[in-house]
């Protein structure tokens, strides 16, 4: 079935698949503090359709599928639906983006189940700042669950840390030293325009640039080599072991050597987080469409890739689809 390549001669590898829209948190920068109308059931895939679209991303030559949402850990049958990626050929790598909530409960069962490792979302270690950002008092099961992930072996066990200005853009190095402590690796993301609120304000953006700075008033940062297509550019701190990443998707784009592609809980494929337009899987899936003509619908999709988000310039438009319905 080939592969996916897009007009840029880009190969897609890494499928991000959102298992569900909803979330146990309320995340400032993500969404309202009522939360969004979620996708009703009837509009998701099953876990057996979503298996079906997976195994034909994996024919077509995707190796990584990261499981992400909302909260992926909110759809009852994350375990299973991890065990049947981990059956397909040839076997994907697997990970998650999560924000920890369940992870104490859940992380062994993931483990046996396949999965591969952990991506936690922690923007602080305040518990009054994580209750401020998040709008829940639940520092201490994030924590449980990164122990709980690491006990597990879903190593290595990775922090995503967003700075705010004004929230928790002060106290980024006391993250860091937190994670290097406990032997996570911790990687800076730059907010995104990305909120359901369409609130995202350029000129507010804590920047890569100020986090490293901040970063080295405590720490020494050494870049290191060999970052391919990966989002965070690395740095050894300190001469080491330990590392922090820093992924500067608004201000030091890496659109050029992406090879990420995603698939949405309700089945439309999105060829860039930062993508207007979709392509409907549901909708042929449902009404008896070929495993060859839903591969000919995904590459259609992206072939169409653009060769970057394009924020900043003057026709840049936010996506209608928020983040929580995007996946990480
Ligand atoms: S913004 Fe789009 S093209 Fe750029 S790295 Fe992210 S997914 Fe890839």
């Amino acid at each position: 079935m080939s592969v996916l390549v897009d007009q840029l001669g880009r190969v897609a590898t890494d499928l991000r698949v959102s298992v569900t829209d909803r979330c146990t948190l309320r995340c400032q920068y993500c969404m309202p503090a009522e939360g969004l109308p979620w996708m009703p059931p009837e509009e998701m895939l099953t876990d057996a359709e979503l298996l079906r679209v997976v195994g034909i991303f994996v024919e077509l030559g995707v190796t990584q599928v990261r499981l992400t949402g909302g909260e992926p850990l909110l759809r009852r049958s994350i375990v299973d639906l991890v065990a049947g990626i981990a059956a397909l050929t040839p076997r994907p790598k697997i990970a998650m983006t999560t924000n920890g909530l369940a992870l104490g409960r859940l992380a062994a069962p993931l483990k046996a189940a396949g999965l591969d490792r952990v991506n936690v979302s922690l923007d602080t270690v305040d518990r009054g700042v994580y209750e401020t950002l998040t709008r829940r008092d639940r520092l201490a099961d994030v924590e449980s669950g990164l122990r709980a992930a690491a006990e597990a072996g879903l190593t290595p066990v990775k922090v995503n840390a967003v700075a705010m200005r004004g929230v928790n853009d002060d106290s980024v190095a006391e993250v860091l030293r937190w994670c290097l402590e406990r032997g996570y690796e911790l990687r800076f993301i730059e907010q995104m325009p990305l909120d359901a609120q369409h609130a995202w304000d350029r000129s507010a953006l804590v920047t890569a640039a100020e986090v490293r700075e901040r970063l080295q008033r405590r720490f020494t940062l050494t870049p290191l080599p060999g970052r391919g297509s990966a989002p965070a550019q690395r740095y050894l701190v300190d001469d080491g072991p330990g590392t922090v990443g820093v992924i500067a998707s608004v201000t030091e784009p890496f659109c050029q050597a992406c090879d990420r592609t995603r698939l949405t809980a309700d089945g439309q494929v999105r060829n860039c987080l930062f993508s207007n337009r979709e392509t409907d899987l549901r909708g042929p899936l449902r009404s008896g469409a070929t495993d060859e003509q839903l591969a000919a619908l995904i590459r259609g999709e992206m072939w169409r890739k653009a060769p970057g988000h394009g924020i900043g310039r003057a026709d840049f438009h936010q996506p209608d689809r928020p983040m929580s319905a995007i996946g990480g």
